[in-house]
């Protein structure tokens, strides 16, 4: 059967202009891939949102047009599976590439950038293996979820367009079975992932590095393109960016679970949300995927993760690169993350100004406290922020005296250091701290039992309120 390459009229995702960007680097980066054909389309998430930063009117777009353009993939060829491999969990793995996804096309946005929408779920490619090229409803409703929350947040992440349920039964090992399915398209900067750029090089392929590193600068750091040592720059620049991200995960307390080199974005982008987790307690320890039996990749291991990838990174980048600037620019990952990570953390306790050693001690007790009590993490910044007062000033009983976490967060040494920190404003200061508070700690934090009683009402009453209702808090999350 011939591919349905027909184009619907008048649909304005179709109508967008499409640039070939990776198909113009040649065929050795990808396949072209057919769709599956699904029973059934029900377009589960919409994001508006999106649409705007691509210059599209919401209402200009209806149901229809999603469903033609993102469920039956109509009017747009090729699509193309990319071809990648990756570390996952420590080892090298050369049968990856997109098993259940393509590159649907690439568009630039209102701002001038280059945007992917990339498919999960829209069935077999040449790297499915032995498995079906599919996506579990939940797990589509698991990363709109996660993307939204991230980036409603401040973090730089990839969002979900749209996510249709696709009708057919699907069996998991790690979901009660059979379960519903759904295809997803994703927005992201970047399908280019650490592990593109390691395939090349397990091919032997230095000059194919060196084509896709040009394309990346110029597309994703094009202000280093005129540079003379612009590859070492990117590098650097690569390793800011993975910093950056690593301190916003970190102090949001967010585990993403799955740091294999393959989920790695080369723009230093989140992105790709499976068994991820926002921890309730503080706990380094803390894994949130079932199947990361050693802990690799648990929440206190991230930082160390990044630069380990980051790390395995320069094998392919030294066919442009020197391992010794590569290694200068590794070695700057330690600083830039913690001082993104102190500066973030120092302003969920209220404190925006330049870091001093009295502010790092704060932030040590803090994470002391967080660590010896039953407080969740969340629940600990949230409490500050809702009964934060002016009076904490006149003394440290005062802290906490109208919350429960008086008792239940007990810390003499905690309460004498905010309260010394807390005496060398002025009192007109306050209200900055208040706002400061406020701005940094959002109320509602995307919890594994709010997922959990999402799905039910889903799964049992095919109820989709409670997720939308939960999408809108998640989009608004500092509203105290
Ligand atoms: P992920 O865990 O989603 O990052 O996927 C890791 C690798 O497994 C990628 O190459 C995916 O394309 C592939 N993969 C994951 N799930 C499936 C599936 N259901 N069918 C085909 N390939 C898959
Ligand atoms: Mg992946």
């Amino acid at each position: 059967m011939l591919p349905n390459i027909k184009k619907p009229v008048g649909n304005p995702l179709l109508e967008l202009n499409y640039e070939p960007a990776i198909e113009a680097l040649g065929s050795q980066y990808f396949d072209e891939v057919e769709p599956a054909e699904f029973p059934k389309h029900l377009l589960r998430f919409r994001n508006d949102a999106v649409l705007a930063k691509l210059g599209l009117e919401p209402s200009g777009v209806n149901d229809e047009h999603f469903i033609e353009a993102l469920g039956k993939f109509q009017g747009r060829r090729p699509l193309l599976a990319l071809c990648y491999h990756g570390y996952q969990f420590g080892e090298y793995n050369p049968r990856l590439g997109d098993g259940r996804g393509f590159l649907y096309g690439q568009v630039r946005g209102i701002d001038g950038e280059l945007y992917d929408f990339g498919t999960k779920g829209s069935g077999t490619t040449p790297y499915s293996r032995t498995a079906d090229g599919r996506l579990t409803l939940k797990g589509g409703v698991r990363e709109v979820l996660a993307s939204e929350a991230l980036h409603a947040l401040g973090v730089r992440t990839s969002r979900c367009l749209s996510l249709i349920e696709t009708g057919e039964p699907l069996f998991r090992g790690d979901e009660p079975s059979p379960t519903r399915s759904s295809v997803m398209v994703r927005f992201s900067r970047s399908h280019i992932r650490f592990g593109t750029f390691e395939r090349l090089d397990y091919l032997g392929r230095g000059d194919l590095v060196k084509i896709l590193l040009d394309h990346v600068i110029e597309q994703y750091y094009p202000h280093l393109q005129t540079e003379k040592e612009g590859y070492a720059l990117f590098y650097t620049e690569l390793v800011g960016r993975t910093a950056e991200l690593c301190a916003q995960w970190m102090s949001l307390g967010f585990c993403h679970a799955v740091l294999n080199t393959d989920n790695m974005s080369i723009t230093g982008e989140s992105f790709d949300y499976g068994p991820y987790a926002f921890m309730d307690r503080y706990n380094p320890l803390f894994t949130a995927a079932y199947f990361d039996h050693y802990g690799r990749y648990s929440y206190g291991n991230q930082p160390a993760i990044c630069q380990w990838n980051l790390k395995m990174l320069q094998t392919p980048l030294e066919a442009v690169l020197s391992m010794a600037d590569m290694e200068v620019g590794l070695a700057t990952f330690e600083e830039r993350y913690s001082a993104a990570y102190t500066q973030r953390m120092l302003s969920k306790l209220g404190f925006n100004q330049a870091i001093t050693p009295e502010l790092q001690e704060l932030l040590f007790l803090t994470l002391k406290l967080l660590k010896d009590t039953e407080i969740g993490y969340h629940q600990f910044f949230t409490e500050l922020t809702e009964h934060f007062s002016p009076d904490w000033q006149k003394g440290p009983e005062y802290i906490f005296q109208d919350s429960y976490l008086y008792q239940a967060a007990y810390s003499e040494s905690w309460r004498a250091r905010y309260h010394h920190l807390l005496s060398q404003f002025q009192e007109s200061e306050m209200a900055i701290i208040i706002q400061c508070l406020r701005q940094h700690n959002p109320k509602t934090v995307l919890s594994r039992p709010a997922i959990e009683e999402v799905w039910a009402h889903i799964t049992y009453d095919d109820n989709w309120e409670p997720f939308n209702t939960l999408v809108k808090q998640l989009q608004n999350p500092y509203i105290h």
